[in-house]
């Protein structure tokens, strides 16, 4: 290729803020694209959803699709020097299971002591401090693995909670049925921005930060082998899974939120092909 033609070829590459997306769109699922550097990314609906972040400083970033996504939104970049481009995106629906889980203890579902009232109060305080921490890394470019190898899936993203009769809030993770003490891998590498034995409905808890706004959350631990700020790599053992906070039995929950906006399917993130971002 003559010298020119390279230089109009980087330059265009440089400026067409055009998205390119690995993944599909679906109600809670993850794609993962690239546009121009530092690009402006906004996600939105008729509905008036909007999501505006930026690109990182080489045009990569991942966009979630929360549980009940409309069936129609657009992912519109716009480049530093202002071009913008919009695509159109047909979210497929995803067929969410109804959950029953009955037995649980009262005092975990609807009546609480001014004791637990203060321990839900706490926890909720430490997770929303969590939750605002954006960690410096891109450890997600490695791509995810399961935490925990040969388990059952014991509960869906998005299920329709029924506790006790009572319909409750969608159930926002997936669980892995394990018996107790099973070591817990970090799925992604990443920063822990919290790792807390003791959250009231979570228990022993860990946060681990992964780039590009996921954050993922493990629960129901019986020990804990990280410590806030650590910074972990793919693999690397967070702690034990266990029965703690509002648990029926030994399992792990993990959830993935995103940008701290919503909680996606960590199943989507299992599957996400990030080659084309490294
Ligand atoms: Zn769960």
């Amino acid at each position: 290729m003559p010298m020119l033609a390279v230089l109009a070829a980087l330059l265009i590459s440089a400026t067409d803020p055009s998205p390119l997306c690995t993944g599909t769109p679906e109600q809670g699922a993850l794609m993962a694209c690239r546009t121009a550097p530092n690009a402006v990314i906004t996600l939105g609906d008729d509905a008036g959803f909007t999501a505006t972040f930026k690109a990182d400083s080489v045009g990569r970033f991942v966009v979630g699709f929360s549980r009940d996504a409309p069936p129609n939104m657009t992912l519109r970049a716009c480049a530093d020097g202002g071009a913008c481009a919009a695509l159109p995106l047909s979210i497929a629906p995803h067929d969410y299971k109804i959950e029953r889980i009955d037995g649980l203890p009262p005092g975990k579902v609807s009546t609480f002591s001014a004791a637990q009232l203060a321990h839900i109060r706490k926890s909720s305080t430490r997770k929303k401090a969590a939750f605002a921490i954006k960690a410096d890394t891109d450890a997600y470019l490695a791509g995810f693995a399961k935490p925990v190898q040969k388990a059952r899936i014991s509960g869906f993203y998005g299920s329709q909670r029924v506790l006790n009769g009572k319909p409750k809030r969608p159930h926002m993770g997936m669980d892995f049925a394990v018996p107790k003490g099973t070591p817990i891998a970090a799925p992604a590498g990443g920063v822990v921005t919290l790792a807390d034995p003791d959250l009231y409905f979570e228990g022993g808890t860990v946060f681990l930060d992964h780039g590009q706004g996921l954050v993922s959350v493990f629960m129901h631990m019986s020990s804990l082998d990280v410590h806030d700020g650590q910074v972990v790599k793919k693999g690397d053992i967070l702690g034990k899974v266990g029965a703690t906070g509002r648990a029926t039995g030994p399992h792990l929950h993990w959830s993935l939120k995103w940008k701290n906006r919503y909680y996606v399917n960590p199943a989507s993130a299992l599957s996400l092909d990030v080659s084309p971002l490294r």
